[in-house]
């Protein structure tokens, strides 16, 4: 239900977790964080409110300077631990708003190739499209391009990669999604309110749209994959 994530130059969890705390005005029932630390992806998770996720992270630490967040409301699949975002199949962790309408079609394609799913939703099909693109040999960005063009469904949509600290994609289609610009420093959020306080520069994807996230700034493509470009606006926020 509420999208975060950031390209930093400090620890991305307590930055992820504060701006999922201002999306809590739009309901959750479990949330989670993944970050890319030293080459490596990895993951914290927790049901119920985020304190649960903060207290995890104090006994569990997620280092990392690069990462994204999530609160969810359950659609497809039980507001457990095991069905909470971020999803992740082998070298990609997806987060993921609104619903996949084809995820049925897609798991079972992925069968076929002898792909099994390990939880209940949709969003993971998504996550398992892209490590099935990557192993066939696609780049980070072709994978999520050439997984974007199979999903059907309203979402907002962001991936992290194992190995890739400088890299966060993100998809809009159906569900707002923001990007903010800071000083050597990328975000990504639902709402430009969870980003307030890092940044009040924003970029909105418009609907259909898709970008690759670097450091050093966002490149945006629309619906048909032509690189275009979004008005940054200053914004006013009072919060
Ligand atoms: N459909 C996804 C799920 O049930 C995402 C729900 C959301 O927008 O939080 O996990």
């Amino acid at each position: 239900c509420g999208i975060v994530g950031v390209l930093g130059t400090h620890e991305a969890a307590p930055i992820l977790v504060e701006a999922l705390k201002r999306l809590e005005y739009r309901g959750y029932d479990s949330a989670g964080i993944a970050t890319v630390n030293g080459g490596r992806l990895d993951r914290r998770r927790a049901v119920g409110k985020l304190v649960n996720l903060s207290d995890r992270l104090v006994h569990d630490p997620l280092p990392g300077k690069a990462g994204i967040g999530h609160t969810r409301w359950a659609t497809h699949g039980e507001p457990n631990e095991k069905n909470a975002h971020p999803h992740r199949s082998g070298p990609v962790a997806v987060v993921h708003n609104g619903i996949i309408e084809n995820f049925r079609d897609l798991r079972a394609r992925l069968a076929a190739q002898g792909h099994y799913p390990e939880t209940d939703t949709d969003t993971e099909a998504v996550a398992m499209l892209a490590r099935h693109h990557l192993e066939s040999g696609l780049t980070p960005v072709a994978a999520a391009r050439a997984t974007l063009a199979q999903l059907e469904g309203a979402f907002a949509l962001a991936f992290l990669f194992d190995g890739e600290e400088d890299l966060m994609i993100a998809a809009r289609k159906g569900s707002p999604l923001a990007i903010g610009h800071g000083d050597g420093e990328m975000y990504l959020g639902s709402d430009a309110i969870a980003l307030a306080p890092m940044t009040d520069r924003i970029t909105y994807l418009e609907e259909g749209d898709w970008a690759v996230i670097t450091r050093a700034g966002a490149q945006i493509f629309d619906a048909q994959n032509r690189q275009t470009s979004r008005e940054m606006r200053q914004i006013r926020m009072d919060a």
